[in-house]
């Protein structure tokens, strides 16, 4: 399914000045640079999935995402160019459209508008059927591509890194992406993953539920640098995006790599890795949604 060209994708180095002396090398693959709209690690969670729902047959999609949902919009697109219908159930009401739901909404996705309650209730078999019962032969996504085709897909990042890395460094919402990356990666690599919400540790169960079992070790979230909670940001996170913009010529996003990359130059700082280790950080994407903050210089 050649739907997203991964040439794009590379990587990129960082320059020594921005890290220091505390480990040897530091990389960036820049998934951000695969496609404008099915930026970074959401292409490698829907693939599978589509490729699923065309195999058996079915004619629709629906999935599940906020207002600011870069994983609704890729799977928009990605639907459209397959060949199947999308329909997004919104987590929460808007009366005012979102760019990222007016983009849905370009890309052919019907959109469901739900209270948050109803929402929290949606993910139950029953409720989705009845959401979706107008449409045929529907295949079912949940938030952010959490499953197992997600995951499966989300290892196939691993094909663009070597083994020379100690260290892979990922952001984190739902952990899709750590736990296809861990359940991939050889165990001579760490996986760390940086959670940009307030009371992260719930998800270390989530990870460990999904690894195979001898894959459950070499791994660490850390919740630290979450700047407030999910989205919230301050004058400090912008001007850190602004000066790394600077000095490594690399775009983060106010979300999710942001906050990834000031917390691994504190750990770096806290001297958490060794001299010789390298470090590949994976860019996850979602520059989409820095056009709504004011302040960056790129
Ligand atoms: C969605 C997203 C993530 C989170 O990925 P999960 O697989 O849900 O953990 C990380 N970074 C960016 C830029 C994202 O858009």
């Amino acid at each position: 399914m050649d739907i997203i060209n991964e040439s794009n994708v590379k990587i990129q180095s960082i320059p020594q000045q921005w890290y220091g002396n505390g480990i040897s090398q530091l990389d960036m693959l820049r998934l951000d640079l695969l496609h404008p709209v099915v930026s970074g690690n959401k292409w490698y969670k829907l693939r599978l999935n589509v490729m699923y729902a065309l195999d058996h047959g079915f004619k629709a999609i629906v999935t599940f995402g906020g207002g600011y949902s870069n994983h609704l919009v890729a799977a928009a697109y990605t639907a459209k160019r397959a060949g199947l219908k999308s329909v997004g159930i919104v987590r929460g009401k808007y009366d005012i459209l979102t760019p990222t739901l007016k983009d849905c909404i370009a890309e052919g996705m019907e959109l469901i508008f739900l209270t948050k309650t109803e929402y929290d209730r949606a993910d139950e078999p029953d409720a989705i059927k009845e959401l979706v019962a107008h449409f045929d032969e529907v295949f079912i996504i949940p938030e952010g591509g959490a499953n197992y085709w997600g995951r499966k897909g989300a290892g196939l990042i691993c094909k663009h890194i070597k083994e020379s890395y100690t260290h892979i460094v990922t952001s984190v919402g739902s952990a899709t992406t750590l736990i296809g990356i861990r359940n991939e990666a050889p165990l001579t690599q760490t996986v760390l993953g940086f959670v940009p919400m307030k009371g992260g540790e719930y998800l270390v169960e989530t990870v460990s539920k999904h690894l195979h079992p001898d894959k459950n070790l070499r791994w660490q979230l850390f919740d630290r640098w979450h700047f407030g909670g999910f989205g919230k940001s301050n004058n400090e996170l912008i001007q850190f995006m602004n000066d790394f913009y600077t000095e490594c010529s690399i775009p983060l996003d106010i979300i999710y790599t942001s906050k990834m990359m000031y917390g691994l130059k504190q750990l770096i700082t806290e001297g958490y890795f060794k001299k010789e280790d390298k470090i590949l950080a994976i860019h996850s994407g979602g520059l989409q949604g820095n056009s709504s903050v004011s302040g960056l210089i790129f």
